[in-house]
């Protein structure tokens, strides 16, 4: 079964659950996907992406509601950016829309840290969108520098990211800011952005997207941030970074911790 990807429309305000690799068990799993929906189903502004590892993708998608409707949507980690073929421990996006998958995490800097340039990233992001998959794709600067270096960095992963990516397809793009001096080592607590750091690169990557193509597409574009978000600091991240929601490793593994954010998120 393939699941076309819905047209993604700001100002809907979403949350991306990174779980990465975690929980240890298809029970474990399910227990934690149903408690996220719970919380998910009580907050109805905000639209969620269980982004879960691979394994347990196809048990999960018949626990999300009519998948296309419900507020709570199935996401990848990674994508091959390969068809198909002779490719050892690869997933296409034609498996993952398969099993139900409607979102996809593409160069997480986890993975980036494993060897993944821009080229593979883009060859990812046009391999995802061909099958009608929503590529979430993550951006995001080592370090910080005082004389601008890390605004040039991301300038370049999104120039590369989407140089074969036309307009009409810009709608099933999401960006997720992760500045990787700001992920949690897994616990959800690390050094977070401030709201004034986060705006200034929402208002950047707006200015990149509108060069590459027109205004009004660039402004639909939903722009996340991620970085050891918790309910302490979502509310102000969400009303004064003008982001459109978060992707949330640490904190997406702990319910409560979870319906922290997606409050913060519904009630911007
Ligand atoms: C992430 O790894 O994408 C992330 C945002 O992690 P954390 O929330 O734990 O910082």
């Amino acid at each position: 079964m393939k699941v076309r990807a819905k047209e993604t429309k700001r100002p809907l305000r979403m949350i991306v659950a990174n779980w990465k690799m975690h929980p240890d068990s298809v029970s474990e799993a399910k227990a934690l996907f149903l408690a996220s929906k719970k919380e998910a189903m009580r907050r109805k502004n905000v639209q969620t992406i269980i982004a879960a590892p691979f394994v347990y993708l196809a048990e999960l998608h018949t626990r999300a509601v009519g998948a296309r409707v419900s507020p709570i949507m199935l996401g990848a980690q990674d994508v091959s950016g390969e068809k198909g073929g002779t490719h050892t421990g690869e997933i296409s996006a034609e498996m993952l829309a398969g099993v139900g998958v409607s979102h996809v995490i593409v160069g997480h800097s986890e993975r980036r840290a494993r060897g993944e340039n821009d080229d593979i990233v883009a060859q990812k992001v046009s391999a995802a969108l061909k099958k009608g998959l929503v590529v979430i794709l993550c951006i995001g600067e080592t370090a910080r520098d005082t004389s601008g270096n890390y605004l040039s960095i991301i300038e370049t992963q999104l120039r590369i990211a989407f140089a074969t990516v036309p307009k009409a397809i810009l709608k099933s793009v999401i960006i997720a800011y992760e500045p990787v001096w700001a992920i949690s080592g897994g616990d959800g607590r690390g050094q977070t952005a401030t709201s004034d750091d986060v705006h200034e690169m929402v208002i950047f990557i707006r200015k990149i997207l509108t060069s590459m193509y027109t205004r009004p597409s660039a402004e639909r574009v939903p722009i996340l941030y991620g970085g050891s978000v918790g309910g302490e600091n979502a509310l102000v991240l969400m009303q004064q970074g003008m982001i459109d929601g978060f992707l949330v490793g640490g904190a997406s593994l702990k319910p409560h911790l979870f319906g922290a954010i997606l409050t913060a998120t519904n009630e911007k």
